[in-house]
């Protein structure tokens, strides 16, 4: 018999990281609640935290042993940690030598504790000597980190979620919080409910349940996000709704947006945008007339070819309005996974560097290099999420490191994926779950430690740095990640990888910070265990963290002042409708599954909502090809096909179609799996798939 132990974590699941307490009995039984104490959530959780205990007490699916096999013709057999990682060293240097750094990569997630983010982009950009660092933060922020460094300086979130009881307009663009960031959702639902006068804006071409709250919904076609903001801009300037005094003290390039806005008259943006000069009038209105105004935004805007032009034309109305650095007022970007904003933190991306340094700044590439005593870091930013599947596929890496993400699922036109790992020569997959499909495809398979098993830290999309404890034990030899990648480091014959504990790694990215905008050179495991949470920076011990950036307005650009961009596209015209794919497809999010669902697939009760994919389609569209609600349709583009069952709806615009992006083959079918067809374009900065914009055609199976 264990004693009985109680702890105080964060959830694993989204980016708005609810406190957890979580109990283990004396039977090892885990109980999970809602922490009254912790300033997120004050006890709430919604479904997806409530049932975490199951989804940790659950090991059937576990990965328990290292396994390998010498070539794909062989079975995997279970090794040792020793063999294992003598062979994965081996194999790597063997790869660099004949082929040279940038033929391996590494590829990892937004669900990464902070410190196995620092260390594996110590280790691949310091040692290894390459930048192929990418993450599947890729898919889901990368658009905003551009926006947000071209408006302030740096990738940075101004504001909190406690500015949401102190705003009196929100603007939700292409975002669905009300399934997707419930916790956060609730917030806005309680305030507009004792404040009735709050006005909500939503805009996103589907009708969802974030709509139920709003006074205003904008059913965009998609696409036209960009043509929208401009014409609110347009009328704010026009009607004097604009504050002069913090343009002409706090800005700079407010012509270029102007010129932008003026492009397009109202009456023609609203055309292209399909809906009503009144309701853009309206919605404009709203914002000019806030005292407060907070826009919030996900995948909607992000996930396109024009992601950095959606992201500029709506932080531009921040600007415009003089709606930053002040109580409930602020551009505010939602981040899907626990720890985007930790990676992020720690350069974990091949366009980044650690503590929000330049990677394009020869001075900051030093200092890096210098602190952790290895190679020359590059100026050349490495393959991103879908360039090194491409250059996998095109040989031109050999061997990838896949940690806590699932591709064969989550990347876009996912049968070219398949193509590359079939044609790497190594692949090694660092998991907890046989659940994840991308398992198959592992020379090398790695048993990591889950939540509750090891011990690290998250940052949240509210820049809230918090500690997470190892509560109960790993099951099997799963290891915990970061120990993974010392050993191998060490392995490697790398100096300045003798750690013995995570606390080690984090003083030192810690220590990295220090004097730059997020220096949080004042925290400690010792502090975050015994105060609590904080929001960064927190530059020395005695600073309490900053919930709100910029309210000096000085901002982290070189003139100290914030930028206005022109956005360099107006819409997505990645793919064309024709007359044989004429439909729009738009991928996302149910309330009850997460990502690839290799956790939330495993607890029955979540599976009530929604037990398995759909296609959803408007009523008009389903009648003229003969398909009812139930009937399975074929969904095909000039990439793949998928079969799934139909949902039909005035929910969703005509011509429009909605498909989930969690599940992927169902019966070893590809029956319901969205990235069959979704094109892997990207926007050409930020480098982010356009999984919300492929043309299709539906037919009756
Ligand atoms: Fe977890 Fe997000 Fe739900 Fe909070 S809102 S309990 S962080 S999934």
């Amino acid at each position: 018999m264990q004693r009985e132990t109680e702890h105080k974590t964060i959830c694993s699941y989204c980016g708005v990281g609810c406190g957890i307490k979580v109990k283990v009995d004396a039977k090892g039984t885990i109980g999970v609640e809602g922490d009254e104490d912790y300033p997120v959530n004050k006890g709430m959780l919604c479904s997806k935290g409530k049932n975490l205990n199951y989804v940790a007490q659950d090991t059937t699916d576990r990965i328990l042993y290292p396994q390998m096999r010498w070539s794909r013709n062989h079975p995997m057999q279970s090794v040792s940690w020793d063999t294992a990682f003598d062979r994965a060293a081996a194999v790597f240097k063997s790869i660099i030598n004949k082929h040279g750094p940038d033929s391996v990569g590494f590829y990892v997630s937004g669900q990464c504790l902070t410190e196995e983010y620092y260390l594996v982009n110590k280790l691949t950009k310091g040692f290894i000597g390459t930048n192929n660092i990418d993450t599947n933060s890729r898919l889901c922020m990368s658009s905003a980190v551009v926006g947000y460094k071209k408006m302030l300086g740096e990738d940075s979130v101004p504001i909190s979620y406690a500015d949401i009881e102190l705003a009196d307009c929100f603007l939700i663009a292409g975002a669905n919080p009300a399934w997707c960031h419930p916790i956060l959702f609730r917030r806005i639902e309680k305030h507009k409910e004792e404040n009735p006068d709050v006005k909500i804006i939503v805009v996103d071409p589907r009708k969802t349940q974030t709509c139920a709250l709003a006074d205003l919904h904008l059913q965009i076609l998609p696409g036209t996000d960009v043509i929208l903001f401009n014409a609110m801009a347009r009328w704010l300037i026009e009607k004097k709704k604009i504050d002069r005094k913090f343009i002409k003290q706090h800005t700079v390039n407010f012509e270029a947006c102007r010129e932008s806005a003026f492009q397009l008259s109202l009456r023609k943006a609203a055309e292209l945008c399909g809906i009503t000069v009144e309701e853009i009038r309206t919605a404009a209105s709203y914002i000019g007339n806030a005292k407060a105004f907070i826009s919030m935004w996900t995948m909607g805007l992000n996930q396109s070819v024009i992601g950095v032009s959606k992201n500029l034309a709506l932080l531009n109305l921040s600007l415009l309005t003089g709606q930053i650095g002040k109580p409930g007022a602020g551009p505010f970007s939602l981040t899907g996974q626990p720890n985007a904003m930790g990676g992020r933190e720690v350069g974990g991306m091949a366009s980044l560097l650690a503590a929000h340094r330049d990677l394009g700044n020869s001075n900051h590439r030093k200092e890096v290099s210098n602190f952790w005593g290895g190679k020359e870091i590059s100026g050349e930013a490495g393959y991103t999420a879908t360039e090194m599947f491409d250059a996998l596929e095109s040989g031109k890496m050999k061997a990838i490191w896949i940690i806590c993400t699932n591709p064969i699922v989550s990347l876009p036109n996912v049968h070219k994926v398949e193509k590359a790992l079939e044609n790497a020569s190594f692949v090694v997959v660092q998991d907890i779950s046989h659940n994840a499909e991308t398992t198959k495809y592992a020379d090398l398979l790695l048993p990591a430690a889950a939540w509750l098993e090891k011990e690290g830290t998250m940052t949240n999309s509210e820049r809230r740095i918090s500690y997470l404890p190892k509560a109960i034990d790993p099951p099997g030899e799963a290891m915990a990640d970061v120990e993974i990648l010392w050993r191998f480091a060490q392995k490697m014959g790398y100096k300045g990888f003798d750690y013995s504990s995570a606390s080690e790694v984090y003083d030192e990215h810690c220590l990295l910070t220090k004097g730059t905008n997020i220096d949080i050179s004042g925290l400690s495991y010792e502090r975050l265990q015994n105060e609590g949470s904080f929001q960064w920076p927190v530059p020395h011990k005695e600073h309490m963290g900053t919930p709100r950036l910029f309210t000096d307005l000085k901002f982290f650009t070189n003139d100290e002042k914030s930028h206005f961009n022109a956005p360099p596209k107006l819409y997505n015209q990645s793919e064309k409708t024709d007359g044989r794919y004429p439909l729009i497809l738009n991928t996302g999010r149910v309330r009850d599954q997460w990502h690839t669902r290799t956790k939330t697939g495993k607890v029955k009760r979540l599976l009530t909502h929604i037990p398995e994919p759909y296609l959803e389609m408007n009523k008009v569209d389903a009648y003229i090809r003969g398909l009812k609600e139930g009937d399975v349709a074929m969904v095909k583009s000039r990439r793949g096909e998928v079969k799934v069952k139909v949902k039909v709806n005035y929910d969703i615009r005509e011509q429009v179609v909605f498909l989930p992006m969690h599940w992927g083959k169902v019966l070893n079918n590809d029956f319901g799996r969205a990235n069959n067809v979704t094109n892997d374009l990207v926007d050409p900065i930020s480098k982010e798939p356009d999984f919300k914009y492929c043309a299709v055609q539906v037919t009756k199976y």
